[in-house]
């Protein structure tokens, strides 16, 4: 799939054609300082409407045999439609300006007859970066050109490496995040809960994930809330509870275990009205019973709007979900308000697990918690378990669960039934 310098100006069309060779490149280890250059030429309609489809194709002509002498044996040069062109170089274009030189080779103008037609053009240019799949590639750079196109004639965009999510305004991660969701971007990954002694249990929790084209992987950390300000979680939301759904009674049918899976819940769901309606028809279509499913509730949320999430827990108590409260210990003092709540879980936050045992006052505090919750017979789960001496001192407490990097990362559905297994 490549055009050799000076080579006859018929390159490949089509997005089928570049994918295949980035596709080619990536396996082969081709990688290098290699770039993807999306370019179009703008105002394509105008000319056609003075010098009509003949004129139109002699331009077209000479783009082609200029852009052909740009690329060497090996790159491509690929038609992906009338006037929009993909080159993968070699070169690493931050230095060689090739995508200045594509774009200015395809401005000068083209004598038409007596007439000079000049058809500016604007490129997206992208590293091409191991791991990273040819069809997000190929989307981060057509990102990039659309920002160009929206600079004027002749601008160029660059996504050099995967942008630090940080440095990305909220505004444009939302309206990356409203694509996301339509485009079926995000998934989700699950993390085992194990007992102290290491071995799992059979029940996980799971967690969104969000890779997107333009910023590679996001944190949840920084995209949750926005999903929650833009109201998007009420769809995103649903979707989580869906997936998981399906995915718990396909490993319940397949494996044949009494798994449970815990899914957290935005205040903003909760907030909906008739919100246990839709969780309940939500876990019925996918062939759930609610009694499976734990509900993850943050403590800070149930705090702040205390009188109405007590009604809203109670009535998705009364449709069968097992409810937890998340991040518990996490600055909140809601130890007075706890036993008025119809939790059944806690899951002790993990800023109060790095401190143990080293810290006496998060040690003590843990001790607190594990008192109370005794108490109130409630479940307890330690967050972010990552040592072995954590663990260790954990064990003293009968019955914990431990969730943490010591025993388990977050994981792709697929890898899930190889922990189920251990632990059934
Ligand atoms: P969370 O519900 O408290 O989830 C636990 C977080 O701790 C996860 O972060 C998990 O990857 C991380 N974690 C697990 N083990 C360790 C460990 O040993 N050390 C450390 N430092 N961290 C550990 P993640 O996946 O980044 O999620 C962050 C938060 O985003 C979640 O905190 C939750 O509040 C929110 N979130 C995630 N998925 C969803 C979702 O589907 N819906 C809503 N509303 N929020 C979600
Ligand atoms: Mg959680
Ligand atoms: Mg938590």
């Amino acid at each position: 799939m490549s055009a050799a310098r000076g080579a006859a100006p018929h390159p490949p069309s089509g997005r089928a054609a570049v994918l295949a060779h980035l596709r080619e490149r990536i396996d082969a280890g081709r990688v290098g300082d290699a770039t993807l250059v999306l370019l179009r030429l703008r105002k394509l309609a105008s000319v056609r409407d003075m010098v009509g489809e003949a004129g139109v194709a002699r331009i077209l002509e000479s783009v082609r045999e200029r852009l052909a002498e740009l690329v060497s044996p090996g790159e491509l040069l690929a038609e992906m439609e009338p006037g929009t062109y993909a080159l993968v170089c070699d070169r690493q274009d931050a230095t060689e300006g090739f995508a200045e030189r594509a774009v200015a080779a395809i401005s000068r103008p083209i004598a038409l007859g007596e007439a000079l037609l000049y058809s500016p053009a604007n490129a997206g240019v992208c590293a091409i970066e191991a791991g990273v799949e040819p069809a997000a590639l190929l989307e981060r750079a057509t990102r990039a050109l659309e920002r160009a196109m929206a600079g004027g004639p002749g601008a160029i965009e660059r996504v050099s490496r995967v942008r630090d999510d940080h440095a990305v305004a909220d505004w444009e991660m939302r309206s990356l995040l409203e694509e996301a969701a339509l485009r079926g971007q995000m998934s989700l990954e699950y993390q085992a809960l194990h007992a102290t002694s290491g071995v799992p249990t059979l029940k996980l929790e799971a967690l969104l994930r969000w890779t997107s084209p333009a910023l590679g992987r996001v944190s949840p950390e920084r995209f949750v809330p926005l999903l929650e300000e833009s109201g998007l979680i009420r769809t995103v939301g649903e979707w989580v509870l869906r997936e998981a759904c399906l995915q718990l009674a396909a490993w319940r049918e397949s494996l044949g275990l009494p798994v449970r899976v815990a899914v957290n819940v935005s205040p903003v769901q909760l907030s909906l009205s008739g919100f246990e309606q839709i969780a309940q028809r939500v876990v019925h279509e996918a062939g759930c019973e609610t009694a499976w499913i734990d509900l993850e509730v943050t403590e800070g949320a149930i705090v702040r709007d205390f009188s109405r999430m007590r009604t809203r827990l109670e009535a998705l108590a009364a449709a069968g979900f097992k409810l937890v409260m998340d991040d518990f210990g996490a600055g909140y003092s809601s130890l007075g308000q706890l036993a008025q709540f119809s939790v059944h879980q806690l899951k002790m936050d993990k800023t109060l697990i790095a401190g143990v045992p080293a810290d006496p006052r998060r040690a003590g505090v843990v001790k607190a918690v594990m008192a109370l919750a005794e108490a109130l017979s409630l479940d307890v789960t330690a967050e972010g378990v990552e040592s072995a001496e954590q663990a260790e001192w954990l064990s003293r407490f009968p019955g914990i669960a431990c969730q943490g990097y010591l025993f388990s990362r977050p994981l792709p559905a697929s890898a899930v039934p190889r922990v189920l297994r251990a632990a059934g």
